[in-house]
């Protein structure tokens, strides 16, 4: 018999573990792996401390680890070439390790200084979650370095605390300002099942999101558009929503209730401010119907809120471009119950809800019109709410 020499393997964990051989030698104590997360719906609403649903998806980070004598932490991962080695006196200055490292050092960071005694590692990174398209990448290495630290230092730190722990990790050490959001659903997602988070009161419930019993999939559309001037125009849509609360007199748009927004509306200045408060507003309510449908085992019928989410998005919040409203369109005329932009805008993901035997028919007339406007061939998959951060083996 004959073998062909090493071509890297395909899975994602055997990639893990064949790079912490190749790095370090010898075999890693553990993988630990963290999915990405799509929002199924809730957009904008969680710095409005209002709701979210997001849920786990099939694509994961695995980190393939195993703990060193000394207090120092040496990571690889398959997006770069080298190593990078730091240890307590660069992982307790938030900012001192950068790059996609800081990361790692980020989580460290956070464990120290809640005061956990975490023990050095190497640990070896590889992942199916694509970089910087919405779906989180950032919370999956997160969590699963996280979980691996857990674990190998034997620490008293149980999983309702990790989502907090790494939303620390991304805020003040690596600098990026997101919510609650993305960490809790890599971290406590379940399969067969959507999260359903109250950003005020960090409430979490299981939402049964069975899609497979019900014979429909989840098509994801990466839109592969350029992410244009998202950051301002986050930080613009933000404010519009904190100076509004305040003209309201309320904490936080969440505070409205969709039965007073008529009245809530004419006591604001401009058409612009009035559109912003109205997405929020009817988004909270487009969440808390959609987990009433899944709750009742209705979720062909979600479908409808899906695209009111995607309208709201489009005409009153203003954060869609082209590429996202192409991908809409097209799966809706294609035959999808629903679809819309998932994440924070200018770019990333589309969500189409269609029959099991409709995915690869919907995911070609999505494609067919992106060629039709001239645009970059987009990415397609389907997928199944799938489990959170976790031990491998
Ligand atoms: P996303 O929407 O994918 O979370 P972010 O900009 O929030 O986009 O996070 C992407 C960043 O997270 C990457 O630029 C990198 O620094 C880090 N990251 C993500 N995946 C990995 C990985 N597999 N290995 C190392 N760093 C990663
Ligand atoms: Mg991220």
């Amino acid at each position: 018999m004959t073998t062909t020499p090493t071509a890297p393997p395909t899975d994602v964990a055997d990639r893990a573990t064949a790079g912490f051989r190749h790095r370090y030698g010898g075999e890693p104590a553990g993988r630990w792996a963290a999915p990405g997360r799509v929002n199924l719906i809730g957009e904008h609403t969680d710095y409005n401390e209002g709701f979210v649903l997001p849920f786990a998806l099939p694509l994961r980070t695995v980190v393939a680890a195993a703990p060193r004598d000394d207090e120092r932490w040496t990571v690889w991962s398959e997006l770069d070439a080298d190593p990078v080695e730091f240890g307590p006196a660069e992982a307790d200055r938030p900012g001192r390790v950068t790059g996609w490292a800081a990361y790692v050092a980020g989580v460290v960071w956070a464990l120290r200084a809640a005061g956990h005694r975490v023990p050095g590692a190497r640990l070896a990174v590889a992942s199916d979650v694509p970089v910087g398209s919405g779906l989180s990448s950032s919370a999956a290495v997160e969590a699963a370095v996280l979980a691996a630290l857990v674990e190998l230092g034997r620490l008293d730190l149980p999983t309702d605390r990790w989502p907090r722990l790494a939303q620390r990790a991304e805020n003040d050490y690596v600098g990026a300002p997101t919510g609650i959001m993305d960490q809790s659903a890599v971290i406590r997602g379940r399969a067969g099942h959507a999260l359903f988070l109250d950003c005020r009161t960090e409430d979490v419930q299981q939402i049964p999101f069975d899609l497979q019993a019900a014979g429909l999939a989840m098509l994801v559309v990466d839109s592969r558009a350029p992410h244009r001037h998202a950051d301002g125009e986050y930080a613009a849509r933000r404010k519009s929503c904190e100076q509004a609360a305040e003209a309201l007199g309320v904490p936080a748009l969440r505070d409205v209730d969709v039965a007073d927004l008529d009245a809530a509306l004419a006591k604001l200045p401009d058409d612009e401010t009035r559109r912003r408060v109205r997405h929020v507003v009817t988004e909270d309510r487009r969440v808390l119907d959609t987990v009433a449908l899944l709750r009742a085992g209705r979720v062909g019928d979600i479908g409808p809120l899906l695209t009111a989410s995607h309208a709201s998005m489009r005409d009153d919040f203003e954060i869609t471009v082209p590429e996202v409203d192409t991908a809409v369109d097209a799966a809706l005329a294609a035959g999808a119950y629903g679809a819309r932009m998932t994440g924070g805008g200018f770019g990333g993901c589309v969500l189409a809800l269609v029959d099991a035997d409709r995915a690869q028919a919907v995911a070609d007339a999505v494609t067919a019109a992106y060629a039709e406007r001239g645009f970059a061939a987009p990415g397609t998959r389907t997928v199944l709410p799938a489990g959170g951060a976790a031990r491998l083996d």
